[in-house]
Parts: structure tokens; sequence; C-alpha cells
């Protein structure tokens, strides 16, 4: 048996394409289009990269993006009175914060300062309760990500078991909530899971977020089960994932690939969430 590929960036194409059509037709409807502000601190290559593609990303869709670098001794104070700013103006319906930020700021305490419904990435505390309640909200993306390639297999999620490995705030933690949401029977593996070999192979649904290349081995998994791995490490040079690919692909029915798996989708779940908080504020459905 191979598996068959969930290609994240053909998902992402199509949920681009779906997402530009949607905003297309809110400029021709209420004559607005979501806006969001993104804060990079500091001269951090890959921030500023990431920071790049956000735009990117955001422009080909019809999304106005915005960015301000501080400087990287700047106070947290001036952050936050930026965002103190940004949450008060109706006009920029979501903000997005990206990481590293310097020493002396803490990313929790400005994450948490920004209004829960422009918390695009989804790492708000309130946006984290909603999770946790099981009611609809603004989600992290990259949880996000690995849901929506999940579903484009079109295999029943309802009742099936889903074993996650990793239980970080911002992967482990929100995707299995998510994956209740879908009613879904979920175990959370962690680096104290005892026999983790053992645990794996009762599962329908592997997620792999643990940040181990090529740990997650294929005669662990049960044949015909779904994998998503969500791991991005590198090894001489190359992207790889948790899982190991080469044996997980002879077990699974369906598995991504990294890189081009989750990655891409991830980008586009930002975007996605900013729609959503366009549309929150706009009290549209
Ligand atoms: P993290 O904060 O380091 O958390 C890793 C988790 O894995 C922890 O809960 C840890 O358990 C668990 N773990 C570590 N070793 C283990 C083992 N031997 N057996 C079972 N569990 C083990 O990592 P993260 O931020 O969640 O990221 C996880 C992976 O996802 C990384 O490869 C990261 O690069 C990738 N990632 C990808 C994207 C994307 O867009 N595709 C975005 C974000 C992250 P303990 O809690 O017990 O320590």
């Amino acid at each position: 048996m191979s598996a068959q590929i969930l290609d994240g960036k053909l998902l992402a194409a199509q949920l681009k394409a779906r997402l530009a059509e949607e905003i297309k037709h809110l400029r021709n409807s209420v004559h607005e289009i979501p806006r969001v502000f993104s804060i990079v601190v500091g001269n951090d290559p890959a921030s500023l990269s990431y920071a790049t593609s956000q735009q990117k990303t955001a422009e080909s869709l019809g999304i106005h993006y915005e960015l301000q670098q501080f400087k990287v001794d700047s106070s947290q104070d001036d952050v936050l009175k930026l965002i103190d700013e940004l949450n008060s103006y109706d006009h920029v319906h979501g903000i997005i914060v990206n990481k590293p930020l310097p020493a002396q700021m803490n990313f929790s305490t400005i994450i948490n300062t920004i209004t829960p419904y422009k918390d695009i990435e989804g790492m708000n505390l309130t946006n984290f309760g909603i999770l946790l309640m099981g009611e609809d909200g603004i989600f992290p993306c990259t949880p996000s990500a690995a849901l929506e390639l999940l579903k484009s297999s079109g295999v029943s999620l309802k009742g099936k078991h889903a074993i996650v490995i990793g239980r970080s705030e911002i992967v482990g933690k929100p995707v299995s909530l998510l994956l209740l949401k879908e009613d879904m029977t979920v175990t959370i593996c962690h680096s104290k899971t005892i026999d983790l070999p053992f645990v794996v192979h009762d599962a329908d649904v592997v997620i792999a977020a643990l940040g181990k290349p090529g740990f997650v081995k294929g005669e662990w998994i049960k044949t015909g089960a779904i994998v998503i791995d969500i791991g991005i490490n590198q090894v001489d040079g190359k992207l790889v994932g948790d899982v190991d690919f080469a044996s997980a692909v002879d077990k699974a029915s369906y598995i991504t690939p990294v890189p081009g798996g989750v990655g891409p989708v991830t980008a586009v779940m930002l975007m996605n969430n900013a729609l959503k908080a366009f549309k929150i504020q706009h009290q549209l459905k």
C-alpha cells in the first residue's frame, strides 16, 4: 500500500482562490476589504522574510497589509501603545506580532493586549478559551492548517481515534481541541508518554508535532491511518518532518509531505483568520 499525498500546495491554492473570490465579493457588496497590520521588532531576517511573505499572500488575495518595524531597542510600552491604537481603529481588522521579540518584551503580554477579535494568529487567551469551550472563533494557523489537510482527505472523522504527539500551546494543545470539536476521540502524547509506538498503533489519525526529525516510524502506524506531519526540522540543509516519510508512506492511507504539506496551508489560514476577523467586526456571516 502506498499512501495518497495530501498536497499542501494544491490545497493552499484552492483555499486562496476561494478567499480571493470572497474578498472580491466583499469589496463589491460592503465596499470594504480586510486590513491587517503586522509588527516586527528588530532586524531578524527570518521574521522580516516571514512578514514579506505574509504581505505577498495578503495582497494577492486583495487584503490590505501594513508593516510597522520597531527598532530592536524599543520598549514593550512602545509596542503596547501601537496595539492600543490599532485596537481602537475600525479600519484595522487584524493584528500580527511576529516572533522573535527581543528580551525586553514578553510575547504573552503583547499578544493578550490585542482585542481578541483582531488577534488573527489566534494566540490570545480569550481565543484559546473560546476553542476550549468548543465554540467558533479565531484559532491558531498551524493547527487549523493541519485540520484543513485532514478534512481534504474526505474521510469521515467523527468518533475516530486521533493521536496528537506534542502538547505545546501553539501546536499540540490547539490541534487536539480542534479535533475534539470535530467529534474525534483524542489522545495527547508528550515526552513522558509510556510506549509511544504502542499508543500510536491504535490511531486512525496521527498528528506529529514534536520537533524531532523522522521520529515517528512507519511500523508504529496502523495500516490505513491518516498521517499529518506538522514537524519542520533542518537536517543537512534539507527540511524534514517528524515522521519517517519513507516507511510511513507504505502504511498510511493519506500522508502529508514535508515540505509542501502543512506549511503552505498555514500561511493561507492566517489570511482566512483576517477574513473571519473582518466578518466578526462587520457582523457578517
Ligand atoms: P515544542 O514547543 O518544542 O513542543 C514539542 C512537544 O513535543 C512537547 O509537548 C514535547 O513534550 C513533545 N515531545 C518532544 N519529544 C517527544 C518524544 N520523544 N515523544 C513524545 N513527545 C515528545 O514544539 P512546537 O512549537 O509545538 O512545534 C512542534 C513541531 O512543529 C516543530 O517541528 C516545529 O518546527 C513545527 N511547527 C510547524 C509549523 C508549520 O507551519 N508547519 C508551525 C509551528 C511549528 P513535553 O511537553 O513533555 O516536553
